[in-house]
């Protein structure tokens, strides 16, 4: 053999596996391509000290990009796929970029001799620009590329090249394009081939918060949910062995305000780091299926929530500046006010609704909300009360949620605020009423605001209306102890519904790309995840913030 020949021999038996979501060992056909063709498998992932780095500047604790919850669930998911790795005899090779990812890629491959690169595809835009800085290198290099598609049920370009080039914009004609989804890869085995040489390299463990540069952070920050692929598929048993829930799980039926149980899976953080496959947890949504006498269907189904993410991911994938209102084509024209001060207390949970305010300091601490309680802050934030642009909304999830999904947040942003999927912009969650129908004691509100814990259940969505002697018996005088409210509710709504209109009818005379409009779309008796957005309700006046 000669030298040349002797070399390629070499790189071909080195793969490097490169994790960045799909953080788990099951259903991961990255992981086993390589581990099928080479001798030796390096499993990396890569710090990114953006993302990590603690910002003494942001709003709450975390970094510019991420909130301290998700940062802690990603070292966590990260610890578990090391341990999980080590049971195959194998460890997760932390690195540390200096400054891009994809650098401290690329110098792995070369450094090690890699002749296989496997990773997990990735749609979102900041991905496919980093990803096509390695494959380029890689190319140039004559290493191999494997990168499939496991993160979604379906292929999100192949959805849109089945519905001719576009991606369909209806939950509806997605469905009836994209079909069943693959089966996912469970082979179990009980070795992965060894490391091979790390040269120089200093492997990091994974690091800890504190040695990340955060300091004391209250156990306010601690969510409840736990990181990693251990705890994912433990998550999702117990979910399913509940045969009878999964059967009947219908969204619309969900209490928002259910916090120590909540009324959904809280699988969203675990699909979106990848610790638990989706293609995994929709056939065993499936086997459940099968073993019941009927069950709910799409979209309000559980497995029909799979198919909104997918749905999502595919709109994302074909549509221009989905994340923006300008240069999209399927966002309406909506001119928004700019209110600092107004965002700032929506964001920071001091809008003076409690039930607002809840969800938000929620979001802020635990990372995670149920579906229709997003749906109340995403609705008052934009076309229900403050008329604030669903961007700025979307920033603030994008950094606090522990599930932040590029592709989701923005759809769901597109779809709450009524500039796109949904456009029935006069029917306006209730601040006041919508929570109380599921929680009139207000549980939910004395968790979170405890400030407004001892205010007796007739003020505690209204707690402005509280006399000044029962506000001094609950030790909160609102206005000292807790806000008054931003804006009167009644005539905010009324303000926004008007605006909206005038926004429609401008998008129609611009000749906007949208389809569907207030009038003819409210014959659809559909709305997202299967709920019909209730109208408001009446309720007492609050009087405007001095
Ligand atoms: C304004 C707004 C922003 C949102 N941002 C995100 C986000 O960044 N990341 C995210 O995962 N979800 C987001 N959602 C969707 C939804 O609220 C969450 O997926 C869901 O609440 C997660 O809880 P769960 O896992 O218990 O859901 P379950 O009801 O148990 O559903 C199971 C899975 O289905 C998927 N799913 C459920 N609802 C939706 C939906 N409406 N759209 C797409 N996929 C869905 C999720 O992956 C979820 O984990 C957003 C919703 C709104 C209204």
């Amino acid at each position: 053999m000669d030298a040349a020949t002797a070399a390629t021999a070499t790189a071909a038996a080195a793969a490097l596996v490169w994790f960045r979501k799909g953080l788990r060992v099951h259903d991961n056909p990255a992981l086993d391509a390589a581990r099928r063709s080479a001798a030796r498998v390096y499993p990396v992932f890569v710090l990114d000290p953006r993302y990590l780095r603690p910002d003494p500047a942001a709003p709450s604790p975390g970094s510019a990009h991420a909130g301290v919850a998700r940062v802690r669930f990603l070292l966590e998911s990260l610890l578990d796929l090391d341990a999980r790795l080590r049971c195959l005899g194998s460890r997760l090779l932390v690195l540390r970029a200096r400054d891009d990812v994809s650098d401290a890629v690329c110098a792995a491959l070369k450094d090690w001799n890699i002749g296989k690169l496997c990773f997990e595809s990735d749609t979102e835009p900041y991905a496919l620009a980093r990803d096509k800085r390695v494959t380029d290198f890689a190319a140039a290099s004559g290493i191999e590329v494997f990168s499939p598609v496991s993160h979604t049920l379906f292929d999100p370009a192949e959805i849109i090249e089945k519905n001719g080039g576009r991606p369909p914009l209806t939950y509806q004609s997605f469905v009836a394009t994209a079909g069943e989804p693959p089966k996912p890869v469970m082979e179990e085995y009980s070795v992965l081939p060894p490391i091979g040489d790390t040269g120089g390299y200093e492997l990091l463990p994974v690091p800890k918060l504190e040695e990340l540069g955060y300091g004391d952070l209250s156990q306010e920050y601690i969510p409840p949910f736990r990181g990693g692929e251990t705890e994912a598929l433990k998550r999702m048993r117990e979910s399913l062995q509940d045969k009878e829930w999964v059967a009947k799980f219908e969204k619309p039926k969900g209490d928002p305000s259910a916090f120590v149980k909540p009324a959904t899976t809280v699988l969203s953080p675990y699909l979106k780091f990848g610790c638990l496959s989706v293609r995994y947890f929709y056939h065993c949504i499936q086997d459940v299926y099968r073993s019941a006498k009927t069950h709910t269907k799409p979209p309000v189904s559980l497995a029909g929530q799979l198919l909104w993410r997918d749905f999502f991911y595919t709109v994302s994938l074909g549509t221009p500046n989905f994340d923006h209102m300008e240069g999209n084509p399927i966002c309406k024209q909506i001119p928004w006010r700019e209110s600092e001060e107004l965002f700032v207390a929506w964001r920071d949970g001091r809008t003076g609704y409690p039930w607002i305010d809840a969800i938000m300091i929620q979001l802020r601490k635990w990372g995670w909300m149920h579906h229709l309680a997003r749906h109340s802050v995403a609705c008052f934030l934009t076309r229900g009360d403050l008329y604030i642009h669903w961007e700025q909304g979307r920033d603030v999830f994008e950094r606090l949620l522990i599930d932040s999904d590029w592709a989701i947040n923005n759809g769901n942003w597109l779809w709450l605020s009524c500039s796109s999927f949904f456009y029935q912009y006069h029917r306006i969650y209730s601040p006041i009423s919508f929570g109380k129908k599921y929680d009139p004691n207000g549980d939910y509100i004395r968790h979170f605001i405890p400030v407004l814990k001892d205010m007796p259940k007739e003020y505690i969505y209204e707690p402005w209306t509280a006399p000044l002697s029962v506000q001094e018996k609950a030790r909160c005088i609102v206005g000292k102890d807790y806000p008054k409210p931003v804006v009167d509710h009644e005539a905010a709504s009324k303000g926004c519904r008007r605006r909206m209109g005038e926004a429609y009818a401008s998008n129609r005379l611009g000749g906007s790309t949208v389809k569907g409009n207030s009038s003819n779309s409210s014959r659809r008796k559909l709305c997202h995840g299967g709920q019909d957005v209730p109208d408001s309700s009446k309720s007492k006046q609050p009087r405007k913030r001095s």
